[in-house]
């Protein structure tokens, strides 16, 4: 059968191999919420989204979150439809909200080379939050180059190119409810 969907292969039919599952997903996320509602008892943090790949990750992430929190969205140029990194980031959707004195946590799907995070890291910090920290899903450790701490990290994984999960092959595929290899 050829007419099958890549959606249909990759739930039915096993074409890719998973590599995180969606239970392994829920627990890592709830500890996550967890730690993050401890650290930041007291305050009203605001959480920017890093679209389009962080969609699905932190609709479950604030909802694990325990705290009065506000949530908004930016969106880089990435990848477009190569497999690899092009070395430019471009700011395309900036923030509506004005982060000068609050507590700011950016929410990255994954760290690969590290160059999103970096230019997020300049140009956020340059508004003068009263701090800033990160939460990615995953990072892949052995090439990214990220010279400040990354506060909260999923799940380190191997430099493979990942799918599901909110990340995507060519725009499609963001709705697999785990994070699958794409050999
Ligand atoms: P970096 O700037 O750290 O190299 O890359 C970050 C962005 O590249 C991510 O937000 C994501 O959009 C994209 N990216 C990096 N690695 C992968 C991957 O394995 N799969 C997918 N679908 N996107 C990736």
């Amino acid at each position: 059968m050829n007419d099958r969907t890549l959606f249909e292969k990759a739930v039915h039919d096993n074409a890719f191999r998973v590599l995180i599952s969606k239970e392994e997903l829920r627990e890592r996320i709830r500890e996550l919420g967890r730690q993050i509602t401890a650290d930041y008892r007291g305050k009203e943090p605001i959480m920017i989204g890093v679209l389009n790949g962080s969609f699905v990750f932190i609709a479950d992430l604030v909802r694990a979150i325990e705290l009065d929190l506000e949530i908004d969205f930016l969106k880089i140029s990435s990848y477009g439809n190569e497999l690899t990194s092009s070395g430019r980031v471009q700011m395309l959707k900036d923030i509506n909200a004005d982060i000068e004195g609050r507590h700011v946590l950016i929410v990255e799907d994954i760290v690969d080379t590290g160059l999103s995070i970096k230019f997020l890291e300049e140009k956020l910090s340059a508004l003068k939050p009263a701090s800033l920290k990160f939460v990615t899903l995953l990072i892949k450790r052995e090439i990214a180059k990220v010279d400040f701490d990354i506060d909260y990290v999923g799940f380190e994984i191997p430099n493979e190119f990942v799918i599901g999960y909110g990340l995507d092959h060519k725009q499609i595929l963001r709705n697999l409810p785990a994070i699958y290899v794409m050999d």
